[in-house]
């Protein structure tokens, strides 16, 4: 059998502890065998890291930046813990941050939807995906405890020295004081990434905020995703027959329950943060959560949601069999391979990610699945089988998929 040619280079982002042995099974048992894999390595594993002085997170985005299209392994991000377990000179910041600053990004979550794992919203049928803003509000914000009786005010002082004042409050008594920001330039490119995704699946975009409560902050939200889409996609919606609509975030929520799915809700980053976790754990599973990083200028990084799953990598080590999820780590794969494959017209690459995301799903709607699905799962004739079990099992599909 004659192995799928690649044209351009995918940026490989590998990772640590659990992800990282899935990440070599993954292309062993599932990619190698078909494809004549064409990547330009990084490895973002924490020793990696250390020894560069974190300069090879920063070289792996910049690759994404050249290549367009980049597929992540999940990475620890140090904690005191961490620093000492690994010896590190430094507690390195999160990788995915550091990208993330560099692509000037968007990051979408999407569940993966297979027959047997019910969503606990009867209604949903279809993916809802997530779009959360990744920069500033909450986030970033100023805090103040008040402690006694004064005046807090809202004061901007120009480069002039020119100065607005607002009273925010009068305190008789103590309190607690905020205070947020955000930028038009981080708006409007967490604007044309939702616009560009929303194109590039064909679906239907929603925004919603808080404006009639949020009249300046919010509203600037809700004016800047309606600018832009005027002016620059409102004529390609129309040509993809996909629809841009904005709700209050109330009303966003009340007909996301009632809905179908198939579509996606772009969030503020306090809203995002919390409806993405609500909507993944709706779904059923964080081992079934996808994600990708898009940038304004259509830069694509594909991982999954989850993290290095630790916990099974400590008993991996001790020689203990485990039963670790990997759908969302090949389906980062499948999203990056069939993205490749689309920008470079490669039409076999696009379809061997649609047939490994077929095999993989068809694999678990047999009743074949790991320890985590099989706690949830409806299916009468369920078996559980190991982390490298579920990867020959789905190669199986595959291979019977691809005739
Ligand atoms: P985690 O790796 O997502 O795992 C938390 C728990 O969720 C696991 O112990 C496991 O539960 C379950 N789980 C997650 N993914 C699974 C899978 N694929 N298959 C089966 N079960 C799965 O989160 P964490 O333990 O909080 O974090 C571990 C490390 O990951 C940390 O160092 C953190 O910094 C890093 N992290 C990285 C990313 C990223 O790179 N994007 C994201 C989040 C966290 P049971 O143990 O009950 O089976
Ligand atoms: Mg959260």
């Amino acid at each position: 059998m004659q192995k799928i040619q690649m044209k351009t280079p995918l940026v490989e982002m590998d990772g640590d502890e659990m992800t990282r042995i899935i990440w070599k099974s993954i292309k062993e048992i599932l990619l190698q065998p078909y494809i004549d894999l064409k990547t330009e390595y990084f490895d973002l594993g924490l020793q990696k890291r250390d020894e560069t002085a974190d300069q090879i997170t920063i070289d792996s985005a910049k690759a994404t930046q050249k290549y367009g299209v980049a597929v992540k392994c999940a990475t620890i991000t140090p904690n005191a813990q961490r620093v000492e377990e690994y010896k590190l000179k430094e507690m390195w910041k999160s990788p995915n941050g550091t990208i993330r600053a560099i692509l000037d990004g968007t990051v979408f979550r999407a569940p993966i939807i297979a027959e047997g794992i019910r969503p606990l919203v009867p209604t949903w049928k279809k993916p809802i995906i997530i779009a959360r803003h990744a920069y500033g509000d909450v986030y970033r914000n100023v805090e103040y405890r008040v402690s006694e009786p004064g005046k807090a005010e809202l004061v901007f002082t120009n480069e002039k020295g020119e100065v607005s004042r607002q009273t925010i409050f009068e305190y008789k008594d103590k309190g607690v004081l905020m205070g947020m920001h955000n930028l038009d330039s981080s708006i409007e490119s967490f604007a044309r990434s939702c616009f560009n995704y929303a194109l590039d699946l064909k679906q239907d975009l929603w925004f919603s905020t808080k404006d009639t409560i949020s009249k300046q902050y919010d509203h600037t939200f809700k004016d800047i995703f309606q600018d832009i889409y005027d002016r620059e996609y409102k004529e390609k919606f129309e040509e993809a027959q996909i629809e841009y609509f904005y709700t209050l975030i109330d009303d966003a929520v009340a007909r996301v329950i009632r809905s179908e799915g198939g579509y996606i809700w772009a969030c503020k980053n306090y809203d995002g943060d919390v409806m993405s976790d609500m909507i993944a754990t709706a779904f059923g599973s964080l081992a079934m959560m996808t994600s990708v990083l898009v940038s304004p200028d259509g830069n694509f990084e594909y991982e999954a949601a989850h993290g290095t799953v630790t916990r099974h990598y400590y008993k991996h080590l001790k020689g203990e069999e485990t039963s670790t999820n990997s759908m969302a780590t090949i389906f980062a794969w499948s999203g990056a391979l069939r993205k490749r494959g689309e920008l470079d017209g490669l039409n076999e690459l696009v379809e061997f990610a649609n047939q490994l995301e077929e095999a993989s799903l068809k694999t678990i709607e047999s009743g074949i699945m790991t320890k985590d699905l099989a706690l949830i799962s409806e299916l009468p004739n369920k078996k559980t089988v190991s982390t490298e079990q579920f990867l020959v099992e789905i190669k199986q599909t595959l291979d019977s998929i691809r005739g």
